[in-house]
């Protein structure tokens, strides 16, 4: 078996919900998908990744922005799904437009789908625009009834990581019969680096992980949800300082620029350094991009965590 290789491909730049702590930038303005290639190269973009196989597997998570901004993404995850197989295919999603008729279109394209939602609908969040959480509420039980894996992801920030906030959340993920909860902690990239403040101190994260864990093991429940913490973060057994760059995961960002971690962004979604730069999947190949001297600076020693996230 080859070694797998995760690619997040953050297809859009453009995004109704213009999110306080967006990490990578998105803004609901139309004109910030002007350096985005035409939905002709998108496909040719699928066809290039398509011919990592030769050397890694490969899966994408097709994310943004919000993805169904344009609904031409549609055919570029159809396209996907139909050189990597569905297994390989997951998106992230608010859950705009997710209705019967695109919840049953994605089944067959989709294996995954995962959603954020840092409070329980109807709660009141500084850090989302009202209505966010409730979009994706709307959108669950339509991809529960034709069979996608059904994720929703909980950033920890310290406006959120409260007993009662956890705990509603908790409840709320059991009772709708979510199958996966991913918690990840607050990353201050994008336009959430002007909220530094928001992030969890070590001893928090640590109470967090406890807590949720605690919690979890309390229910006896044998239909619980399957609770998975972000390798960043401390206090569980997948807890790990060591980089994936390139070894496990790429970033590819709405122009085509492939990241080696999809974290080392800025407000207006440019590389923070370019040491994460790999290269640009509009002029060259993914093969030789992941072999090229920019990806072997990740590839032939590990590394901690370059950006402190971990
Ligand atoms: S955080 Fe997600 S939902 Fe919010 S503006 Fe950014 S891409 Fe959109
Ligand atoms: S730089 Fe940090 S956040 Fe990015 S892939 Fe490496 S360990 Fe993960």
């Amino acid at each position: 078996m080859k070694k797998k290789l995760s690619i997040v491909y953050d297809i859009t730049k453009r995004c109704p919900w213009n999110c306080a702590i967006c990490c990578m930038g998105a803004s609901s303005d139309k004109a910030v998908c002007g350096d985005e290639p035409l939905l002709s190269e998108k496909l040719q973009m699928i066809d290039n990744i398509a011919q990592v196989r030769r050397m890694r597997d490969v899966r994408i998570d097709f994310s943004g922005g919000e993805i169904f901004t344009n609904m031409d993404h549609v055919q570029v995850i159809e396209h996907a799904a139909s050189l990597l197989g569905r297994e390989n295919i997951g998106i992230s999603t608010s859950g705009y437009r997710v209705d019967d008729t695109l919840a049953k279109q994605l089944s067959a394209c989709v294996s995954e789908c995962e959603m954020t939602m840092d409070t329980v609908p109807d709660c009141e969040y500084p850090l989302r625009p009202k209505g966010y959480a409730s979009a994706a509420a709307k959108a669950l039980p339509y991809l529960k009834k034709y069979g996608i894996t059904t994720g929703i992801q909980t950033v920890l920030a310290r406006s959120n990581c409260n007993e009662k906030m956890l705990r509603d959340m908790y409840g709320w993920i059991c009772s709708h019969e979510v199958d996966n909860w991913s918690l990840l902690k607050f990353y201050p990239s994008g336009r959430g680096a002007a909220y530094q403040e928001e992030k969890l101190t070590k001893e928090e994260e640590l109470w967090a992980v406890r807590y949720i864990t605690e919690m979890n093991d309390e229910n006896l429940s044998v239909h619980k949800s399957q609770i998975d913490f972000h390798y960043t973060m401390e206090g569980h057994k997948k807890y790990t300082a060591e980089c994936r760059c390139v070894k496990k995961s790429i970033g590819i960002l709405p122009n085509g620029d492939v990241t080696a971690c999809f974290w080392a962004v800025d407000a207006c979604t440019g590389i923070i350094d370019t040491k994460f730069r790999l290269g640009n999947l509009r002029e060259q190949q993914l093969t030789d991009i992941i072999s090229g001297k920019e990806a072997l600076y990740w590839l032939n020693c590990s590394h901690h965590c370059e950006l402190g996230a971990a």
